[in-house]
């Protein structure tokens, strides 16, 4: 298809493609694998354009992991699971390297009211590595299987500019690499600062969180006999998460403001274990003097957080210590790195031959673990809509075709974003009103199973449609 097309280029651009994904990040693999596993859609030509080097840096991954667990992982909810599976890419994932947890414990940093959620699969942990490489090698099989007309996965190449055909105004992508494609659709899955969305003129609203992701691996000191359980505590800087991986591995997510993210990711290996430890323990006075310390005297750190965990922990009985996460033996070295959290929802994901998925869509903050999820949502819910027009005759690529997409999940997204939001601006407060109201509150949700299991079940069975 792609070379027939190549005879009736027209000027401005050398190639035709009738979809061109912008993006090899979780969505625009899901994307492009999605689209040739379908058998309405697979005989389309598609091309799929990654600046970054995805093709070697997959393949390695795949052929001979690394030892440690990776530290940019990911909790993906049965919804998502079910999807890939269903593409074919699931049986590719190297299991040995997940961890299903039903478990979660949530604890408040400032009053101890907490809250657990169980639910058999709950959610998986897993490297975003993991889920991409699995659908590179899905692609790899699908292109051995379809080897007429094959994904054209072109890496270590950008997108440098993008226009419309005069005549058709079909969209020309031109690539870094000197070639230019004129595509029926374009699909941006090119994350948050999407050049698709900009070239579309699409608006995209939120606010930055003033707070950075701390990522990091690291292994507990003694899981003993526990069930894996993510534990996420709610502290007025921002949510500490560790989620479990097999073999004692945890990776966390520890939401702070910028300059403490600078100071947390400068510390010494040993003393930033220990900061992880009294920050899931200890008190918000003590914590913020630890802080101080940590900025202005790092050597002192270690000994002094040390000795104040070494007192809190000698007080706790057996059940009180089962109320808190293992404590951390050590850092993966060099697996600590932050990310700015934004929340961000473009006014719309559609424009005429064009279309926008997963973070080009919408960013939400990491607490409940839910942006790639809605991606991988938004996925399965073009290809439906893709598969419908084309079964009608339609062209794809038309806003026409292309709306039932958006209609589909933006109020789905926008809900999910405002939720998350929500959760974000309770628990940032030390307002002692707030502070008040949120411990009754979570006291007695705790307490009424059915309003859980409804929680549960909306964050880890997503559905597509609304
Ligand atoms: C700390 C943290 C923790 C998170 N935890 C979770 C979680 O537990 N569960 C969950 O569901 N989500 C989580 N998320 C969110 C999740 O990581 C993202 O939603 C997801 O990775 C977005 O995937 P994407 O493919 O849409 O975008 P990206 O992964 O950003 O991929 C975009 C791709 O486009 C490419 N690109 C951009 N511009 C160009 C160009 N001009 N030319 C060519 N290529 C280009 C980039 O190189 C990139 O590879 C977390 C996020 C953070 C920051």
């Amino acid at each position: 298809m792609f070379r027939r097309f190549f005879a009736t280029a027209t000027k401005g651009a050398n190639l035709v493609s009738d979809v061109v994904i912008v993006g090899g990040g979780p969505a625009g693999l899901t994307m492009a694998s999605s689209l040739k596993n379908s058998p309405i859609l697979r005989d389309l030509s598609c091309t799929l354009i990654e600046s970054g080097d995805i093709t070697s840096t997959l393949q390695d991954y795949y052929a001979d992991p690394p030892e440690t667990i990776l530290n940019r992982c990911v909790s993906i909810t049965p919804a998502t699971i079910e999807y890939l599976d269903k593409i074919g890419a699931w049986k590719f994932v190297k299991k040995a390297r997940t961890e299903n947890y039903d478990y979660i414990h949530t604890y408040d940093g400032l009053t101890g009211a907490a809250m657990e959620f169980d639910s058999p699969d709950m959610a998986t942990m897993i490297e975003n590595f993991n889920i991409q490489a699995s659908l590179h090698q899905r692609i790899l099989e699908l292109n051995s299987e379809q080897p007429v007309n094959p994904l054209d996965l072109r890496d270590n190449t950008k997108v440098v500019k993008i226009t419309r055909d005069p005549k058709t105004s079909w969209p020309i992508v031109q690539l870094s690499s000197g070639d230019s494609i004129k595509t029926r659709l374009l699909v941006g899955c090119d994350g948050a600062r999407s050049p698709v969305r900009k070239f579309a003129r699409i608006e995209s609203r939120g606010w930055a969180y003033n707070q950075w992701g701390v990522v990091a691996t690291l292994k507990y000191k003694d899981s003993g006999f526990r069930s894996p359980t993510g534990w996420q505590r709610f502290l007025p800087t921002g949510p500490l998460a560790q989620l479990p991986f097999p073999d004692s591995w945890l990776s966390i997510v520890w939401s702070v403001p910028p300059e403490l993210a600078v100071v947390l990711v400068s510390l010494s290996d040993d003393s930033f274990v220990t900061m992880l430890n009294a920050a899931s323990r200890l008190s918000q006075e003590e914590l913020d003097s630890l802080y101080d310390l940590a900025r202005d005297e790092p050597e002192k750190l270690k000994e002094e957080a040390e000795w104040r965990l070494g007192l809190f922990n000698d007080n706790l009985t057996a059940e009180q210590e089962e109320k808190f996460p293992p404590m951390v033996e050590s850092l993966v070295p060099k697996s600590r790195g932050r990310f700015p959290l934004k929340l961000s929802h473009a006014d719309d994901y559609v424009d005429e031959r064009l279309a926008l998925v997963g973070d080009a869509a919408h960013t939400t903050h990491p607490l409940a673990g839910q942006g790639l999820n809605m991606g991988q949502a938004d996925v399965k819910s073009l290809v439906s809509t893709l598969e419908k027009s084309r079964e009608r005759g339609l062209d794809i690529g038309s806003k026409f075709a292309l709306d039932p997409y958006y209609s589909e999940r933006y109020p789905y997204n926008h809900a999910m974003l405002g939720v998350v939001d929500k959760i974000h601006r309770i628990y940032s407060t030390r307002s002692p009103l707030v502070v008040w109201a949120r411990s009754l509150g979570v006291d007695a949700l705790n307490n009424v199973p059915f309003v859980k299991d409804l929680m549960v079940g909306q964050v880890s069975h997503m559905k597509s449609t609304k």
